[in-house]
């Protein structure tokens, strides 16, 4: 298919069903740990939607009523999880954007998935000012949807260095606002590992809690934070200067941020 995967998660107890908006594998950041092979900068192709309709539709059908559960699927991940919005690329970027929200809502009804079947976008977030990502998310929020927005460094210095981009961190701050506001149930996902063979210094971990500090003052309150290291090898040039943290350096870390009275949930 070309819009469509799946992902089994033995861990999760269930199926994820994947939507790559980002057929051509272009995003508009270029994070250093990036997983997706020949990354290039840009948006993705207009997205055939009928096509995308017909992909969701038969493939939500077959894990309802086919053997694909049967075949492929172990016995205690036999249920689905979610419908993620996540790719090769920066998902909000694609123009139907909201007109694919949209259809995942439209066909979660038809179809008649349980409403615990959360729809998921998987965000870097630079893109919250369009009103049509903005109407994407309120929709989202209608219907068990969650966001998930990338926070991996919280300075200027240290996102152009992860993230590839020169985004101000003020510009970050109302991004989360404005997703906070269209959909309340907004978790930051951050990536935390060594570069160059060092962890994280002390001056990446102070920005990072200060920024959400003053987040917390302003009255901006993700629902928590998922945090988590490499899971699987870069794709990027810097693949060979990055390395994967530890469970206890991420549980350091992730104590100074619950000392903020945030939920913090670590995936070692
Ligand atoms: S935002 Fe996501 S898809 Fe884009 S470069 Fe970063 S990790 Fe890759």
């Amino acid at each position: 298919m070309r819009y469509i995967y799946a992902v089994v998660s033995r861990r999760a107890h269930g199926v994820s069903v994947g939507i790559n908006l980002n057929t051509n594998n272009a995003c508009n950041w270029r994070c250093i740990y990036c997983q997706v092979p020949d990354l290039a900068r840009g948006a993705p192709p207009p997205v055939d939607m009928v096509l995308l309709e017909r992909e969701l539709r038969d493939f939500l059908h077959e894990l309802m009523h086919g053997d694909f559960m049967q075949r492929r699927v172990p016995e205690d991940a036999r249920r689905i999880n979610d419908i993620a919005l996540s790719g090769n690329g920066e998902p909000t970027s694609a123009e139907g954007f909201a007109g694919v929200i949209e259809l995942a809502c439209k066909l979660k009804q038809e179809l008649g998935l349980p409403p615990q079947v959360k729809l998921v976008l998987i965000t870097n977030g630079s893109l919250m000012q369009r009103g049509n990502v903005q109407q994407g998310l309120r929709r989202m929020a209608q219907h068990n949807g969650e966001v998930w927005f990338k926070l991996d460094r919280a300075s200027e210095a240290g996102m152009q260095l992860v993230n590839g981009t020169r985004m101000g961190m003020d510009t970050v701050r109302e991004h989360l606002r404005t997703a906070i506001s269209c959909c309340p149930n907004t978790w930051l996902q951050t990536c935390w590992f060594g570069l160059n063979g060092a962890v994280p210094d002390k001056q990446d971990e102070d920005d990072y809690v200060n920024f959400l500090a003053a987040l917390l003052r302003d009255g901006i309150r993700p629902q928590g934070v998922l945090l988590y290291t490499l899971a699987r090898p870069s794709l990027q040039p810097e693949a060979s200067r990055l390395s994967v943290l530890s469970a206890e350096q991420l549980e350091t870390f992730a104590v100074r941020i619950r000392a903020l009275g945030i939920e913090v949930l670590v995936s070692a």
